[in-house]
């Protein structure tokens, strides 16, 4: 039976470091971070996100600047907004919560973000840095799976990774961090033929599909380790991950929950971000 990686405790761990950290960096340099969230339009699941973002924000003694902006906003005037959060020195970290409205490009939008505020990793600079292995800011859900594995001591050199999923925010940048520990990356997406003998090979599985308990208990590797980005709203108002987490916790030997696994990591690691982005700020 795996062994439970726990996302809240960890990422409870990963808060009261940056809470200490938001109060060094006030006492030292009379800064304090701030982190503007952006959402347009009203979809639920965003606005809780959002919600949690916010109220972690505040918890650890940042600045919270937050903006709602109706569904029918156009493109010049987030982009407008966008300039402006650029612009203003209290803040140090931007995220535009996605998805965004259909007539809203997500590509285009980013690259209106000043890159060192880009505390999400979206904008081509730092996607471009990841994938020239440079420094940059890492998106912040495959920054926060990368946390959980180092917590418990996954050795990825030479390991199998399999990462279900392409998307820009978690499967292309999880490959890339995975890869430049040295695992050997293999990406599943819709198109791919006989996924579940690619994941039979895998020593770490990630799954980033949005379909609950897509990957089944028997394509587990005995020992793997398993990691559920998914969160998928059940018809009976329940959440469940793309893994199907009681089979394959028979077969793996740590195994994310769902929820209580990936989802506080990325939070913690967008505050983690917004620190990092304050410290490189003048005053
Ligand atoms: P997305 O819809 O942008 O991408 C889904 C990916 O899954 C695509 O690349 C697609 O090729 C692949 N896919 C779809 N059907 C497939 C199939 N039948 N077989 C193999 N691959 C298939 O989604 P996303 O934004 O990457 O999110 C994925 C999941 O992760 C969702 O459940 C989302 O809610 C969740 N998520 C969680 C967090 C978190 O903080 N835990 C953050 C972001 C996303």
């Amino acid at each position: 039976m795996a062994q439970i990686i726990d996302g809240k405790k960890i990422s409870a761990q990963v808060r009261a470091e940056i809470k200490s950290g938001v109060e060094l960096l006030k006492r030292e340099r009379g800064i304090t971070p701030g982190l503007s969230v952006v959402l347009v339009g009203e979809d639920p699941a965003s606005q809780v996100y959002v919600r949690n973002k916010t109220q972690a924000c505040e918890a650890v003694g940042m600045g919270n600047f937050q903006h709602n902006l109706p569904e029918q906003t156009t493109e010049p005037e987030l982009r407008e907004l966008i300039l402006s959060l650029n612009r203003d020195p209290a803040i140090h970290g931007i995220l535009v919560q996605l998805p965004l409205p259909r007539h809203l490009k997500g590509f285009d939008v980013m690259q209106v973000l000043d890159p060192i505020k880009d505390v999400d990793g979206m904008h081509p600079l730092n996607l471009g840095n990841l994938a020239s292995g440079r420094e940059g800011f890492r998106s912040c859900t495959p920054f926060g799976v990368m946390r959980l594995l180092q917590e418990i001591g996954c050795e990825l050199e030479g390991k199998s990774a399999v990462v279900l999923g392409r998307s820009v925010i978690v499967g292309k940048p999880m490959g890339l961090m995975l890869l430049e520990k040295n695992a050997t990356v293999t990406y599943c997406h819709s198109r791919t033929r006989e996924l579940d003998q690619v994941v039979r090979g895998a020593d770490l599985v990630v799954a980033a599909v949005g379909i609950p308990r897509f990957v089944k208990g028997d394509w587990i590797k005995p020992g793997a380790v398993v990691i559920d980005v998914g969160i998928n709203r059940l018809p009976d108002g329940k959440l469940a991950g793309d893994v199907d987490f009681e089979a394959a916790a028979q077969k793996a030997s740590w195994i994310t929950p769902v929820p209580g696994g990936v989802g506080p990591m990325t939070i913690a690691m967008l505050l983690y971000n917004t620190l990092e982005a304050a410290k490189k700020a003048h005053v």
